[in-house]
């Protein structure tokens, strides 16, 4: 293991990555997920669906009702074959809400044109349609679109003004285009005003997250803090507790470091310990818990483990630590380690099962260091 300026560099990245996967995992949690059946569709069968009562109450013409279904179908397959082969990745909105909202009131308002007698559907399901487009579109699309929509409407309403019989359909139909013309603008406003509400719990969420995870975490490092070293052992000894399982704990301290600190200097002294996190994180089980007690002094809790497996675990790590290269950093080129390891005891403090550890540090200082020392099980 040859520590370079490069591995350096990397060791930087790694321990950031590694400090921050919880926010990571809520971050992607975040993202915008695409299905293959958008609520759009949803909405253009329920008009289908619309149109087929109609057709039973024999409003609308047997001819009317098969070419709506025939358009909504045909668009439902379009989009739906889209999402399937992914295409729609390649488009910079993979949602094509946009296109989907344009084809889906379009179908809507060609029918209105086709059959005056489906108008009853049309406002109620172009609101519904607009509701989706609020949350992804801009402001101006959905203000061009809202505009193109009540122009075409208020086209449709002339052009059957000429075959118009009775004058009251007339206004009936007009009456209905005023409801579009003003409920459209007053939706696009409350929509973006929830658009608003919803990026701003978006960002809370993400400091939230952000800050969760710096009170959990040493700066320096990326391991557990002092603080939630305490919450894990706490978690630790209700586990054995509750499994009647051993667990033991490895106070684990760099030797000399002030010298190092001294002689090569402070920043040199925390690309140190940076590394030797990074070593010792990879090195340990996956169920064990590793974070920097204070200085350079870091602690491992090793649940399910008896004294003798956590003394073979400590000198494995002692002798990766001490095959550790720091040439290019180090007059040195090693570092070693000193390790002082208890076993909780049955209805002892926490506070007892460090003590205990520490002394066994202590007494492997004292020993001469670069060794495990350990506190008795009993
Ligand atoms: P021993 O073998 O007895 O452990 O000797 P030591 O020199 O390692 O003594 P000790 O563990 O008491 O020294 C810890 C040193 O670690 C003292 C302090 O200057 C240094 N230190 C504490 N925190 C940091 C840090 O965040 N960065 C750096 N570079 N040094 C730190
Ligand atoms: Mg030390």
């Amino acid at each position: 293991m040859i520590l370079d300026t490069n591995t350096l560099m990397l060791v930087d990245e790694t321990s950031d990555a590694v400090r921050t996967p919880p926010l990571n995992r809520r971050l992607s949690a975040l993202k915008t997920r695409t299905t293959q059946f958008s609520p759009l569709s949803l909405i253009s069968l329920l008009y289908a669906l619309n149109l087929f009562i109609f057709y039973q109450q024999e409003f609308i013409s047997d001819a009317s009702f098969l070419c709506g279904s025939a358009f909504v179908l045909c668009t439902v397959i379009f989009f739906y074959g889209l999402f399937k082969l992914g295409a729609n990745k390649r488009f910079e909105d993979p949602t094509l809400m946009l296109p989907q909202l344009c084809a889906t009131v379009s179908i809507m308002l060609l029918m209105a044109y086709i059959d005056r007698a489906t108008q009853p559907a049309l406002v109620p399901f172009i609101l519904i349609a607009f509701s989706f487009g609020i949350f992804r579109l801009s402001t101006r699309s959905l203000v061009l679109m809202s505009a193109a929509c009540v122009s075409a409407y208020l086209g449709i309403i002339l052009m059957h003004a000429d075959q118009a019989e009775q004058i009251s359909l007339l206004r009936h139909d007009f009456m209905q285009w005023c409801v579009l013309a003003l409920t459209l603008p007053g939706m696009i406003v409350v929509g973006k005003q929830i658009q608003n509400l919803r990026q701003l719990l978006r960002l809370t969420r993400y400091q939230l997250a952000h800050f969760e995870e710096k009170a959990t975490r040493d700066e320096l490092t990326g391991l557990y803090n002092r603080r939630q070293l305490q919450d894990e052992l706490e978690r630790a000894r209700a586990h054995a507790r509750a499994s009647s399982t051993p667990f033991c704990i490895c106070l684990i301290d760099i030797d000399h470091f002030k010298k190092i600190n001294d002689g090569s200097g402070h920043l040199t002294g925390d690309t140190m310990l940076r590394e030797f996190a990074r070593v010792a994180r990879n090195s340990i089980r996956d169920t064990d818990i590793l974070g920097r007690y204070g200085g350079d002094e870091f602690m491992q809790i090793l649940p399910d483990t008896d004294l003798k497996g956590a003394v073979m675990h400590a000198e494995r790590l002692r002798v990766q630590a001490h095959f550790l290269d720091f040439q290019a950093l180090l007059p040195q080129k090693h570092i070693s380690l000193s390790i002082g390891i208890a076993q909780y005891r049955d209805g002892e403090s926490l506070l007892d099962l460090i003590a205990r550890a520490d002394a066994a540090l202590y007494r492997a200082k004292q020993l001469g260091r670069n060794r495990v020392e350990w506190a008795e099980a009993a």
